[in-house]
């Protein structure tokens, strides 16, 4: 994925608090460093606002209130693993930069192509490092993200066979087939349901059919 881009246009705010649902936008309902989604967790009220130039460090307070610099993120990424860090002009030769999907190309520094991250370069160790990024928890998460990503688009598939079927048959073999496109869509819905209660562990098994 290239450098995101803010698509929410949002008026301008004194709070940063009233950013947040245009943030959650932009950020695709995921954290923005761990990219962990809300429904693998406990929902929005995981999710804090971060500073990325924290609003704690006096030479940036006037960036405090402007939306660029906010971020959407777990609570764990931003209160336990990047806090108020900012780093000196030495450490950032030395590579420690938090990556902003803003404005890096995370995937320069990070190959993010399987479940378990690995770094292409010290700036990329460095955020793996920080952020715990190569975790079990979050390994583990995508995953199960992966999985039911795969289980889903065969269910579609499947879906579309059927839709075609149905287009070319007449009398009683039609009925048979709407049949199957009916068992077939319980399916899929039945995976989504899967998917929600396995990622979001807390979340009861949710029944989309009624
Ligand atoms: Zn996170």
């Amino acid at each position: 994925m290239p450098i995101r881009k803010r698509r929410q246009s949002p008026p301008k705010f004194t709070n940063y608090r009233n950013y947040r649902p245009y943030l959650r936008i932009d950020c695709l309902y995921s954290c923005a460093y761990c990219e962990i989604f809300e429904t693998e967790l406990n929902g929005e009220y995981s999710f804090h606002i971060d500073h990325y130039w924290p609003k704690s460090v006096h030479r940036f307070a006037g960036l405090k209130n402007v939306y660029s610099n906010l971020l959407y993120t777990c609570e764990t990424c931003n209160s336990i693993f990047k806090k108020a860090f900012f780093p000196s002009v030495i450490e950032r030769l030395a590579g420690k930069i938090v990556l902003n999907p803003f404005k890096h190309d995370v995937d320069a520094h990070i190959d993010r192509s399987k479940p378990e991250w690995k770094s292409k370069d010290p700036f990329g160790q460095f955020n793996i490092e920080l952020f715990h990024l190569d975790s079990f928890r979050n390994c583990r998460k995508r995953s199960l993200r992966i999985q039911s990503q795969r289980m889903l688009k065969n269910s579609i598939l499947d879906l579309r066979r059927i839709e075609d079927d149905i287009r070319k048959a007449r009398g009683a073999g039609r009925r048979d087939l709407v049949f199957r496109l009916k068992t077939a869509r319980n399916e899929c819905l039945e995976v989504i349901s899967d998917a929600k209660w396995l990622l979001g562990r807390k979340h009861g098994k949710e029944d989309f059919r009624r």
